[in-house]
């Protein structure tokens, strides 16, 4: 990263294995969607190789790299390439730079397989959502920074200066800055690793969000199921309103940490443990973990009795798409009627007990709104005629 030049580059190798044949790798550059290239980032990739040969490549569209070729099921395939980001300024989102402090959120190329179905392409929101897919891996990751001496806080773990490893991910985000940092230890049930991060512009007391945070995943983990890494770190960073998810690392702004903090440590068993095609089935993730959130902050009893907009209501299930076209109807249509949809099946500690099945089925993959229906099922009988009612579908 060199903020002299306004970059960060870097070089990618990859791994895959693909489960099924298919005649062409895919990679997602979620910079190039147009929410952020709109504000003037832009994600360029070169020297794109496949078994350490030159590859031709395409782009399908701005946010997705195309390299086509025969790559049968079962055979490794190692491509690699050289990628160059530039960044934005102070903006409200997951790339972004506020002086050093510089959010790296989606922000190199990375691939959207989603195991037994495929390539996920799904078309980049045109505002402040994600769209991504990715299946778990393993991250080895080098970075260095200019100027030198900045801070970086990541996914996964520092095992040596300037090196983080990150197992059993979808994903890998950090964030840069003059960070006030303090570190705590949370038993979710096993002992977890906290640490938080408040750029010194906030004027943020990282301690209280490291207390929230160790309640939290206690919490969560009774709930849910345990927490499935050994580390938790949360960046709070200038410019942010909310909160953005990834695994095992989260980004807040300053004035987050009612709500946000539990919502976004909900994510880290709806998206991050439990992946799904956000983009495809947004309530996956954030029902889910508004969900968590509600039963945290003791707000789950209004999200059940509030009254979902028209537009909204009975659309649970829809696209991402639909919602970019309905975007004041986001937050109600799949937050909120998600949760609520959750709290009508019934008592609570059992849609508590539905969701640790779901969890305990389908951790580390890619679930689909079956695979919800099919948890809640075993628990509550009328679970898919509850859940068809606000507009979710096994087929969708
Ligand atoms: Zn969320």
């Amino acid at each position: 990263m060199d903020l002299s030049s306004n970059t960060v580059s870097g070089d990618l190798k990859v791994r895959f294995t693909p489960d099924m044949a298919t005649d062409r790798l895919v990679f997602r550059l979620w910079p190039n969607g147009p929410a952020l290239a709109g504000v003037g980032a832009h994600l360029d990739v070169g020297d794109v190789t496949v078994g350490g040969t030159g590859a031709a490549t395409t782009f399908a569209n701005p946010t997705t790299l195309v390299v086509p070729g025969s790559y049968p099921a079962g055979r490794p395939v190692e491509a690699a390439m050289h990628w160059r980001l530039t960044l934005p300024g102070a903006v409200n989102d997951r790339v972004a730079r506020i002086g050093d402090a510089v959010r790296l959120g989606s922000f190199f190329p990375i691939l959207p397989w989603e195991p037994g179905v495929g390539w996920d392409t799904e078309p980049p929101p045109p505002q402040f959502a994600e769209a991504s897919t990715a299946p778990t891996a393993d991250f080895d990751v080098t970075v260095s920074t200019t100027p030198s001496d900045l801070g970086v806080l990541a996914s996964g773990a520092q095992d040596r200066p300037g090196h983080w490893t990150a197992t059993a991910v979808r994903d890998f985000a950090m964030s840069t800055g003059r960070f006030s940092i303090v570190t705590a230890v949370a038993h979710a049930p096993d002992p977890v690793a906290v640490t938080v991060g408040a750029s010194a512009s906030t004027g943020v007391d990282p301690a209280q969000f490291a207390a929230k945070a160790v309640n939290v995943l206690q919490t969560h983990s009774a709930r849910f199921g345990p927490y499935a890494w050994s580390t938790y770190t949360l960046a709070i960073t200038p410019a942010l309103g909310g909160g953005i998810e990834y695994p095992t690392f989260v980004m807040q702004g300053p004035s987050t940490i009612g709500r946000t903090t539990s919502h976004e440590l909900g994510h880290e068993w709806f998206y991050s443990l439990v992946g799904n095609d956000q983009g495809r089935d947004p309530w996956l993730d954030e029902g889910l973990a508004t969900y968590a959130e509600g039963r945290y902050e003791g707000t789950i009893g209004g999200m059940r009795t509030t009254s979902i907009p028209p537009g909204a209501a009975g659309h649970l299930g829809e696209p991402l798409s639909y919602w970019g076209a309905n975007h004041s109807l986001y937050n109600q249509g799949v937050y909120i009627q998600g949760a609520k949809a959750l709290a009508t099946l019934g008592d609570l500690d059992l849609v508590d007990c539905a969701l640790r099945v779901y969890v305990a089925r389908n951790a580390y993959r890619i679930a689909r709104p079956g695979d919800l229906i099919a948890a809640a099922s075993s628990v509550f009988p009328d679970a898919a005629r509850t859940l068809a009612s606000f507009g979710a579908h096994s087929s969708s």
